[in-house]
């Protein structure tokens, strides 16, 4: 239920967008007492892309008091992921089970419209004023602290907010990012993306049904989505280097329609099947934020950083950066303390764990190869899963780089660190996604 009591003047916290950095972090303050109003400009459930969860959410869900709904939703069931690689050759499936036996090691694949409208129904369970269809238009600063937003209403009416905190989870929008020009764009991962929905593809059965299969392109240069929904449907999206989908290629339907041709493994899992929405495509490069924090405002999920969605990552991080956050500003607001320092304490820790999945990500555009890895190094297999599950937060992973260098064909060096050799140009201003026409799946 959309909240109904007025917007309040002012408030302890203000969240900037009802996605789920934006329902994390405004529940997780909420459960501990301040007053949080978060504003979301959509009117839910609406469309959004990022259907797979990795096994790493279950935590952040538990504490978000999610898990039962989850547990009782039509969401299907995931408890691996499974790599193809250019010449059709299926790895064995990753089963997050066999490296961590607990129910967390099963996930889900989600229909975003529903996940994120539970998400934010349940922020309201717990105290969150969450107002949808009104568009944050600014953030108010004085000086450099930021004190409060100005709000337009769905009538069109705009007013001010005052906030000891401002949170921007306006997701890849940036919307703080873009005003203080914070933006630094990953200078490998400059990837498109364009996909549609199937009904009666194929799945497998039984513990695979609900596998994420990864599969490669022919010629290595990128990978296709293969995702299994309720409802029979089967989510399934070419991610590659932006100019090979976009530049001096046909409409969505016609490049997408070459690359299934181009691709058997994918070609023969849709055969069966009908279409059921139009193609949606996006610009999808990855980029971070050169701050997490500031006097009174703090940046969260893509509205802090966006990686390439090889591995599923981006809720994982979404939530885990809303959690984070959360603890930092509960414990600032009851010192009196909203520096940048106390907001972003968290930063480093959990920058250090996007580069864990962003050098993974690397890597495997690099031609690295799962199956090659655990018949070279099977000791390291269970670590190599714990990267995959999103255990990105510990030093205890990092055994598998040394390894992983050395099968690379000799004189090739690591991947850069995220921000070397960023050439981008700042006024970029964000990602796009472009939505056909009645394409609402
Ligand atoms: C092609 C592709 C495939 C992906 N696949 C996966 C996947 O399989 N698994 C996965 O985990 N992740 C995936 N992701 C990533 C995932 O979509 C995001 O990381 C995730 O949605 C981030 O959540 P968020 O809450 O930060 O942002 P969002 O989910 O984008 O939410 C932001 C919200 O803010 C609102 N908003 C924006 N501006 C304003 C404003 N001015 N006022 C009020 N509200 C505002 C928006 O309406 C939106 O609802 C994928 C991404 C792409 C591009």
């Amino acid at each position: 239920m959309p909240a109904t009591n007025p917007i309040s003047a002012s408030c302890d916290v203000v969240v900037i967008g009802g996605g789920p950095a934006g329902s994390t972090v405004s529940t997780l303050i909420a459960q501990q007492g301040p007053r949080v109003q978060l504003f979301e400009r959509e009117r839910f459930p609406r469309f959004h892309i990022g259907e797979s969860l990795i096994p790493e959410t279950y935590w952040v869900l538990k504490r978000l008091g999610m898990l039962e709904k989850m547990k009782q939703s039509r969401f299907v069931k995931k408890f691996s992921v499974q790599f193809v690689n250019a010449k059709g050759k299926e790895s064995a499936p990753f089963y997050f089970w066999d490296n961590k036996p607990h129910e967390c090691s099963q996930t889900w694949q989600v229909v975003r419209s529903e996940f994120d409208q539970m998400m934010l129904e349940n922020a309201r369970e717990h105290g969150v004023a969450a107002f949808e269809g009104v568009r944050v238009r600014d953030v108010l600063f004085e000086g450099p602290r930021a004190v409060g937003v100005k709000v337009q209403e769905p009538g069109g009416a705009v007013r001010e907010v005052r906030a000891r905190v401002v949170i921007d989870a306006s997701g890849q929008t940036g919307m703080l990012m873009n005003r203080l020009n914070l933006r630094v764009w990953d200078p490998l991962l400059d990837k498109g993306a364009i996909w549609t929905y199937w009904q009666g593809a194929y799945r497998d059965n039984g513990r695979d049904e609900g596998a994420t299969m990864v599969l490669q392109t022919a010629d290595k240069r990128g990978w296709w989505w293969y995702i299994p929904l309720h409802d029979d449907r089967v989510s399934v999206g070419v991610v590659r280097p932006f100019d090979d989908l976009f530049k001096n290629r046909g409409s969505h339907e016609a490049t997408y329609t070459e690359e299934v041709e181009a691709c058997p493994a994918v070609a023969k899992r849709v055969a069966p099947a009908k279409r059921i929405t139009g193609y949606f495509a996006t610009k999808d490069y990855s980029y971070r934020s050169t701050q997490v924090a500031g006097e009174g405002w703090v940046l969260v999920g893509d509205a802090f950083g966006f990686l390439d969605p090889l591995y599923s990552s981006g809720v994982l991080l979404a939530l885990r950066s809303g959690q984070m956050a959360a603890d930092a500003v509960v414990a600032g607001l009851e010192k009196n303390d909203v520096s940048a320092a106390q907001l972003g304490a968290w930063g480093p820790a959990f920058g250090r764990g996007v580069d864990r999945m962003r050098r993974l990500v690397c890597e495997y555009y690099d031609g690295f190869s799962f199956g090659q890895f655990v018949k070279s190094f099977p000791a390291l297999r269970n670590t190599v899963t714990d990267l995959l599950i999103g255990d990105l937060f510990e030093d205890k992973v990092d055994t598998v780089w040394g390894p992983m260098e050395s099968l690379y064909p000799s004189g090739k060096r690591s991947p850069m660190r995220w921000d070397e050799g960023q050439t981008r140009p700042p006024e970029a201003k964000a990602n796009e996604l472009f939505l056909p026409d009645g394409a609402r799946p």
